[in-house]
């Protein structure tokens, strides 16, 4: 006899294919089993799902599963709730999503190679003898014994130099010592710009003991790191947004450090959210193993972060989240003066103000460091008025209208009004209007030039470095910067928001943010989030050595030195920062007040992607949920243009999750037809962007 069995196999997203296949075998095999199965001419990997096959199941077209990879125990339920989940929510297909999910060499792999690969398993790990552990501060104390009786997930919001890192070594400590099988997933924004964690973890619980998982990893490494933690054998898992869907069938704890950060948020493909998806996670394995109501978490998440994203601090606000707060700076370290620089009292078109060249020659003759931050996140440009402080505000909106270059106007990317660029500043009549944070490119090169002359304690020339995604490109120049920025080789560090992560440089005592007023204007709701996140990241790195922390200074170059966020700046105040921001959205029903999405359209013309996007909504004022959601014109996006293929983008906002939700599923077959009739005639793609981070 022989059983029907439904498989996920990986099927493009918008295949019109169901979420499973049927196959027969012999046997009746668990949900999760992974098989190898023909699927036209080809055989590829799939997944046993849960539930009954599809309608129809058993005709003559039945296919029997080629191969059962038995050896290797199946997937847990719990990993298979997270990618169905995932599918739904961030409107993939399962197939796609859950292939995705798995490492890539695993597909190539037959019953007997996989074998192969198991018994390759590593050897038993050396035993470890941990360093002697510092001493806990209050302050971390009190974080570990609340921690421990948590049942919600626990947001700890410590300063830079707070010591979270050590938190999450205590948490993970305390976890393994107390089950024997238990695991742990500590996830990190970008592994590599966080070398000194991938350490501290070795050093803590041996290096046989942790594996890493990000997208710098070979595909024999990926396998092993994913086999090591499927079958139980290593206990923590270090990785990136990717680790969120490694297959650990003991999870019972998930730490997410600097979990503001938006690189936990997917950019292709399903767009997700590693950290929604970490806290969707813990709440299945509790609810799995919930007997009482009562009583601390079976699987914590704790999410970290000096400056939290809006989205979890207002959940914390709300009750739904434990807030543990750590203030201090352990080693006595102060955080540095705020000193802004009004450049409306500077020559114009200044780039480096004096009293900061003075401040920067200052500490280069004394022997001591500079990092100085460029903002080069690319926002979109926003017309000002130098003159008046007029800017392209939205008659309609609390958003500020994007200036697009191509057609010369200026456009509302929340509700699509547009306009021809006024000759002339509407409120004074100036000519002289432009794109806010212009000369970016100038900076870097001007700074250069401007230290050049300035010599050290010793009589030579000072040394500045650049460090961005250019120049660490080549394999080990990223270490080597770093190295010679320790060694105090190096004066003066300039670069992008990747110089502020992370990294401990003891020397540093003067930090400059030189052209940050983009961010304070931009049409993206959640760029003064970014923003008061980068400076209070980039103040860390400044006075972390005690005896140098009275001189230490970060200074901001501005035009609007009265604008709030630099008040919050100046205390050191986040909570007063994200009380105004907060305020602020709720006003504006912006998010987390509101649920937005994004349907993005890309075409060999503007007008063909944004007729695709205008004929699907026109369809869609019927669908479940439509009642709840506002579906914006299409508008085209901020870079219009890449490789001759034109973008368009919509959005949608509702203030209830689950109406946008419903609203998307129903819409789906609607996009799908359209994309096969008439007006999907030249569409390159379209995607869908649930929770879209940058509009
Ligand atoms: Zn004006
Ligand atoms: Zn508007």
């Amino acid at each position: 006899m022989s059983h029907l069995l439904p498989v996920v196999v990986a099927t493009p997203a918008h295949s019109g294919l169901g979420p499973s296949l049927t196959y027969e075998h012999p046997h009746l095999l668990p949900p999760g089993t992974l098989v190898r199965v023909p699927l036209g001419k080809r055989e590829v990997l799939g997944v046993v799902w849960d539930g009954a096959p599809a309608e129809g199941g058993a005709d003559m077209a039945t296919r029997p599963i080629t191969e059962a990879l038995d050896a290797l125990v199946p997937l847990p339920a719990a990993w298979r709730q997270l990618v169905g989940f995932a599918a739904r929510y961030y409107q993939r297909s399962l197939g796609e999503v859950s292939l995705a999910a798995l490492p890539p060499q695993l597909r190539e792999l037959n019953g007997v190679q996989l074998a192969r690969r198991l018994k390759r398993a590593p050897a038993a790990p050396a035993t470890h003898v941990p360093p002697a552990l510092p001493e806990l501060s209050p302050e971390q104390q009190d974080a570990m014994v609340r921690l421990d009786s948590a049942r919600q997930p626990v947001l700890l919001f410590g300063s830079t130099g707070s010591g979270k890192t050590e938190i999450y070594l205590r948490a993970v400590q305390q976890l393994l010592d107390a089950d024997p099988l238990a695991q742990a997933l500590v996830m990190v924004p970008e592994i590599n710009l966080t070398p000194q964690l991938e350490t501290r973890f070795g050093e803590r619980f041996g290096a046989a003991g942790v594996v890493a998982m990000h997208s710098g990893m070979t595909p024999p490494q990926r396998l092993a790191s994913w086999l090591a933690a499927h079958s139980g054998a290593v206990r923590i898992v270090l990785g990136t947004r990717m680790a969120v869907f490694a297959s650990l069938p003991h999870l019972r704890l998930i730490v997410v450090d600097e979990e503001h950060d938006p690189s936990y948020k997917s950019q292709e493909g399903a767009r997700y959210s590693a950290r929604d998806l970490a806290v969707y996670l813990a709440k299945q394995v509790n609810d799995a193993h919930s007997t009482e109501a009562t009583g601390p978490a079976h699987c914590r998440v704790l999410l970290g972060s000096a400056t939290p994203s809006l989205e979890s601090w207002h959940a914390a606000e709300s009750g739904r989240y434990l807030r543990l707060a750590m203030p201090s700076r352990i080693g006595g370290g102060s955080l540095p003066r705020l000193r802004l620089v009004d450049m409306n009292h500077q020559p114009r078109k200044t780039l480096l103000a004096q009293p900061l060249l003075d401040a920067i020659t200052e500490r280069i003759a004394r022997g001591e460091q500079s990092l100085l931050l460029l903002n080069r996140r690319g926002y979109a440009p926003v017309l000002a008025c130098h003159d008046c402080g007029w800017k392209s505000e939205c008659a309609h909106c609390s958003a500020h209208r994007v200036f697009h270059k191509i057609d010369r106007t200026l456009r509302c990317h929340h509700c699509g009004f547009t306009e021809r660029v006024p000759r002339a500043c509407p409120a004074c009549g100036n000519l002289d209007i432009a794109p806010l944070g212009r000369g970016t490119e100038q900076i870097e090169e001007h700074i250069i030039e401007r230290l050049a002359g300035v010599l050290r304690p010793d009589g030579t020339p000072a040394q500045v470095a650049r460090m961005d995604a250019d120049s660490t490109r080549l394999k080990g120049s990223l270490e080597q910067h770093l190295a010679r920025m320790h060694s105090g080789e190096v004066d003066v560090l300039v670069g992008t928001q990747m110089v502020a992560k992370g990294h401990d440089f003891r020397r540093i005592t003067l930090v400059a943010s030189v052209n940050a007023d983009a961010a304070l204007f931009a049409s993206d709701c959640r760029a003064p989030e970014r923003l008061f996140a980068l400076l209070m990241q980039a103040a860390g790195r400044a006075g972390r050595d005690a005896s140098l922390g009275a001189t230490s200074e970060m200074w901001v170059q501005t035009g609007y030195p009265q604008h709030p966020l630099f008040a919050a700046l100046r205390q050191h105040d986040y909570p007063k920062f994200a009380a105004q921001e907060l305020s602020d959205r709720e006003a504006a029903a912006m998010p987390p007040f509101a649920h937005q999405a994004l349907v993005r359209a890309d075409a060999r013309s503007q007008e063909t992607a944004q007729a695709f996007l205008n004929e699907a909504a026109a369809l869609a004022t019927e669908l479940p949920g439509a009642d709840q959601v506002t579906v914006f014109p299409a508008v085209p996006m901020t870079i219009q243009r890449v490789a001759n293929v034109e973008r368009a983008q919509m959005l949608l906002e509702s203030p209830s999750r689950i109406a946008l939700q419903r609203f998307l599923a129903a819409w789906q077959p609607t996009l799908l037809a359209v994309r096969q009739g008439p007006a999907g005639k030249g569409l390159v793609r379209w995607a869908i962007d649930v929770d879209p981070l940058n509009l």
